[in-house]
């Protein structure tokens, strides 16, 4: 009997590791193709941005906007960057990637700040990896010579999770950055873990505050706290406050009424096609 049921465990267990197998092997798969697909993608143009109007509160005004990738394959539906940017973070292909939106944002930028008669800041997500590339600085500046757009109107949104290891290099990168005149911004703030201590020295211009804590605010009041917190600690650091996410006009007058500065959200708009937000710069 005893000898049964460890034959019976055995088997289960060459099953399991089977099956295990096959799983990697399906996701090693996978993630060949869509790196194929990513780097087709590439060369043939298949990548465009979308643009995220950002309001601020003091005047009532769009104050930028946040350039969002895209992905139009030949033939089929728009891929969201949530399904593609991790593998592309993986490949190391975002490096590619991060440069065609880095070019693109500011091309874009000089056309949109020309069309408003004004300028306009526009954000551009810089992923963990693409900031960590030595070369990042010069591709930033290669990016910004080449358009001729002010380094005032591009801003880089970081997140938290590029500080790794050694905050020391980090922090050198943003300094960097910051003197070629670009403003910086810290994405997805309070769910990493590592800026708190350090946040006084990120020559940062922005911070924004995590739609997650947006979205749970009618329904957790202990956010509220965090919120308030987060506000008067960007302040106190000479940082403008925004709060991604913005869905309710409950969470638009919240977020106004505790000093918050500015909010990106589909409650004002969400994330337009170049045209269709031109057309609203022009209302
Ligand atoms: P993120 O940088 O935090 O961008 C904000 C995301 O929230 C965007 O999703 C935006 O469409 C979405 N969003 C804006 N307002 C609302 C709202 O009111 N409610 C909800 N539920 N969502 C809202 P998207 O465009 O799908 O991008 C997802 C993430 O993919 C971005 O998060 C960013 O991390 C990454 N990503 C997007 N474009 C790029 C890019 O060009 N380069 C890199 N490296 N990453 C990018
Ligand atoms: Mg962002
Ligand atoms: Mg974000
Ligand atoms: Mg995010």
């Amino acid at each position: 009997y005893a000898d049964s049921a460890m034959y019976k465990s055995k088997q289960s267990g060459r099953n399991n590791f089977q099956f295990y197998t096959d799983e990697l092997n399906r996701r090693l798969m996978e993630r060949l193709d869509m790196e194929y697909r990513l780097r087709q993608a590439l060369e043939h143009d298949e990548f465009l941005l979308h643009f995220q109007p950002k309001l601020a509160f003091a005047s009532g005004n769009i104050c930028g906007a946040e350039a969002l990738i895209r992905w139009r394959p030949a033939g089929g539906g728009m891929v969201s960057p949530a399904d593609f940017i991790p593998v592309a973070e993986e490949t190391g292909l975002i490096v590619d990637i991060g440069q065609w939106v880095l070019h693109s944002a500011c091309r874009q930028a000089v056309r949109l700040n020309a069309m408003a008669g004004r300028e306009l800041p526009i954000a551009v997500n810089v992923s963990p990896r693409q900031f960590r590339q030595s070369d990042l600085v010069s591709r930033v500046r290669s990016a910004l010579q080449h358009s001729g757009l002010n380094p005032a109107c591009l801003e880089l949104e970081i997140t938290e999770s590029s500080l790794v290891h050694d905050t020391g290099s980090f922090i050198k990168t943003l300094q960097e950055l910051k003197t070629l005149g670009v403003k910086l911004a810290i994405d997805d703030f309070g769910t990493g873990y590592s800026s708190m201590a350090y946040l006084k020295d990120f020559p940062v211009d922005r911070l924004k505050i995590d739609q997650a804590f947006v979205s749970r605010l009618e329904t957790e009041s202990s956010n509220i706290a965090i919120l308030k917190a987060i506000i008067a600690l960007g302040h106190s650091l000479n940082m403008k406050v925004i709060a991604e996410g913005v869905e309710t006009a409950y969470q638009q007058a919240f977020l106004h009424g505790i000093g918050c500065d500015e909010l990106q959200g589909y409650f004002f708009s969400k994330p337009l096609p170049v045209e269709a937000f031109e057309k609203l710069l022009g209302d």
